[in-house]
């Protein structure tokens, strides 16, 4: 059983894909995190990140160990746990355009390929990203596109952020600037033939579970 879940940043894909696999005993996969890591290491190792065959080749090197319990997530980057640094801004703002290097893409889907298989024998596993419909799991048996409003998106955001560290104007910039910065990678945030848009605006992330689940046992 593979249950993919697409979507822009701040839709509440995580918190959606958790609860989902929890309430399923399913495992769960951050694929946004994969993409993060390898952020943090070519920043680490003061990469030019214009050298796309740089980053590449350290996609390629680091060793990369990434939790797949919904309830205990952790990531080890050649390490180093990294699960919370891979969350600061720094990581934030630069991960889009180490998203859009073609090698790099190609090595860690075959990584995340290589954990949805790993998860099967167990039960399955949910799959969050951008691009799991559409090319990462094309054979999931469950494809959710999760959409929510700008505002919604900003008030999920907002939360996350200590408060006072970035005023609405910044926060509304830095997820436009995503959204671009993500779209211009091809295939990102297209809705897959046969999945379900699951608009997530008005609906309390218990709400968003229960739907997908439903749908996952129909
Ligand atoms: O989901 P999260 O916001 O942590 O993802 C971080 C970044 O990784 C996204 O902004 C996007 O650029 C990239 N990403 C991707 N493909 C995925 C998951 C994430 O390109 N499947």
């Amino acid at each position: 059983m593979i249950i993919a879940v697409d979507g822009p940043s701040g839709s509440g894909k995580s918190s959606t894909a958790r609860g989902v696999a929890t309430r399923l005993g399913l495992r769960y996969l951050d694929t946004g995190a994969t993409y993060r890591a390898v952020t943090w290491s070519a920043l680490e190792h003061g990469l030019d990140l214009d050298d796309t065959a740089a980053v590449a080749q350290r996609a390629r090197e680091l060793r990369l160990e990434i939790s797949t319990n919904p309830s205990k997530q952790y990531v080890i980057a050649d390490d180093v746990d990294v699960t919370t640094a891979i969350r600061e801004p720094r990581i934030s703002e630069t991960v889009s355009k180490i998203a859009t290097n073609l090698d790099v893409r190609k090595e860690l889907i075959r990584r995340q390929r290589a954990i949805i298989d790993a998860a099967q024998p167990t039960g399955g596993i949910v799959v969050e990203g951008r691009d799991i419909a559409t090319v990462v799991a094309t054979d999931a048996e469950l494809k959710v596109h999760l959409t929510a409003d700008q505002d919604a998106r900003m008030a999920r955001r907002g939360a996350e952020l200590t408060a006072g560290a970035v005023t609405a104007d910044q926060l509304r910039d830095q997820i436009v600037r995503r959204d671009a910065d993500d779209a211009t990678v091809s295939q990102f945030l297209v809705a897959s033939d046969g999945a379900v848009t699951v608009d997530s605006t008005h609906l309390s992330l218990e709400e968003v579970v229960d739907v997908i689940s439903r749908l996952a046992k129909e």
